[in-house]
């Protein structure tokens, strides 16, 4: 019987099974190998329980064949959901639509070509970069693999980090060899790159994958995608963007004005604005998509309803309601490190909200993304506990505490109505 043949297989199946490991290549910050940068354990690829890294691999084949590679794939054909993928199974659980989803349906002719054949070996269709952890800011909910400028920051609070790995995602990156090679043998195949960081629109190797693809005049059939602050915005980068199919921005935001520039140190509000009018000036030579991401977090879950406010007076312009991501790590900074009451009291708020401002969202343009994005917002007010964890709720004061010290700063300052956490 084939794969698809019986409809408890197929649900098995399409319960488990994710194109990526098929049809990606994935890097880590510090130029190793990964499944996809989804993952909260960093989705290694290991081969004898070593990372296999950038420079040390010849053929894309070391990576196809890699134990990791290899397992993942059996345990999706045979509808196992293994914990490698658990953070996208929880999203689907919890009523939220996945990454694996996402790349279901964005590569809807990979489950029939896997029906067909389920050894299936397929060119590259998909990068994934993560260009190193060189970055402008300092994010509150990063750490130095990436972002280099943390190192010193955690050094002098006394954080742990693993210093090699940011020294690797520092300096390990490089464009000749390997990565040349994938793009020209996969110049065929190859359909989307994603670019994150670090902060991608700085980095120079992000540059010259943009002009070889260019040179080599496959530019006009591939989408790119961004995750960037917006702190930048190079002349050059746009100049070349103008020869892709489409650019892809996701702009990620914590919250508008004081509430980003405190969580994304460095940031200045402004330049963003200024950035992403920019940006949008450009919109007849660019086929571009804008979205916002934000973190969901304990910092910023009680100014969600106002910062959904000052959103909409980006429609029609861009959507206005961000995609929202749940935080695992650190765990101190997941909205579980608040008190009952301040977690009954932002899900009330943020609800209210929702509730009132139906009509608004249903009328906006981009009403279906809009839509699927409160679907998104609601599923991570599904996955609050009402329990106490006082342990993470003592690290959050802390770690903020410490951060503020060094930036001089003062939480309460920014979110009063924290008060009650850090009395
Ligand atoms: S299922 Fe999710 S975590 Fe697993 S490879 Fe796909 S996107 Fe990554």
């Amino acid at each position: 019987m084939g794969l698809f043949g019986e409809s408890d297989d197929l649900k098995k199946l399409n319960s488990a099974v994710c194109p990526l490991p098929w049809i990606s290549a994935s890097f880590n910050t510090d130029a190793s190998f990964r499944v996809c940068c989804n993952t909260s354990h960093g989705g290694l690829i290991t081969s004898q329980g070593k990372k296999l890294y950038l420079a040390e691999v010849n053929s894309l084949n070391e990576i196809k064949n890699s134990e990791t590679v290899v397992s993942l794939k059996n345990d999706m054909l045979a509808g196992i959901r293994s914990d490698f993928c658990k953070s996208c199974y929880d999203v689907e659980d919890s009523g939220g639509m996945s990454i694996r989803q996402y790349y279901l349906k964005k590569y809807k002719n990979f489950s029939s070509e896997l029906n067909k054949n389920s050894h299936l070996n397929v060119g590259i269709k998909f990068l994934d970069f993560s260009l190193s952890n060189n970055c402008n800011l300092k994010c509150r909910m990063c750490t130095p693999g990436a972002s280099y400028l943390l190192s010193e920051d955690f050094k002098k609070a006394g954080f742990n980090f693993d210093s090699e790995y940011s020294e690797k995602a520092h300096v390990g990156w490089k464009y000749e060899g390997l990565i040349e090679e994938l793009i020209k043998t996969n110049s065929d195949s190859l359909e989307d790159i994603l670019f994150t960081g670090g902060e991608p629109l700085t980095n120079q190797i992000h540059l010259k994958v943009l002009s070889q693809l260019v040179a080599i005049d496959v530019a006009k059939k591939i989408n790119l995608t961004y995750h960037s602050n917006l702190m930048v915005l190079p002349k050059p980068i746009i100049e070349l963007w103008k020869n892709f199919k489409s650019v892809e921005v996701h702009l990620s935001l914590e919250g508008h004005e004081q509430y980003n520039d405190y969580i994304r140190h460095n940031s200045r509000w402004n330049k963003i604005l200024e950035n992403l009018d920019t940006l949008l000036s450009h919109k007849k030579a660019i086929n571009l998509w804008f979205e916002i991401h934000t973190v969901f977090q304990a910092y910023n879950v009680l100014v969600i309803p106002k910062f959904l406010n000052y959103l909409q007076r980006f429609n029609p312009k861009i959507p206005v309601v961000p995609h929202f991501i749940w935080i695992d790590n650190p765990s101190f900074l997941s909205v579980n490190s608040l008190s009952l009451d301040l977690k009954k009291q932002a899900v009330a708020e943020i609800e209210r909200f929702i509730e009132d401002n139906r009509a608004f969202y249903q009328n906006s343009k981009y009403y279906e993304f809009n839509l699927e994005k409160i679907e998104i917002l609601k599923s991570c007010l599904k996955r609050i506990v009402f329990e106490d964890f006082k342990q993470e709720q003592l690290q959050f004061v802390s770690y903020t505490r410490k951060l503020d010290s060094m930036r001089n700063q003062n939480v309460l300052d920014v979110f009063p109505e924290l008060s009650e956490v850090f009395i």
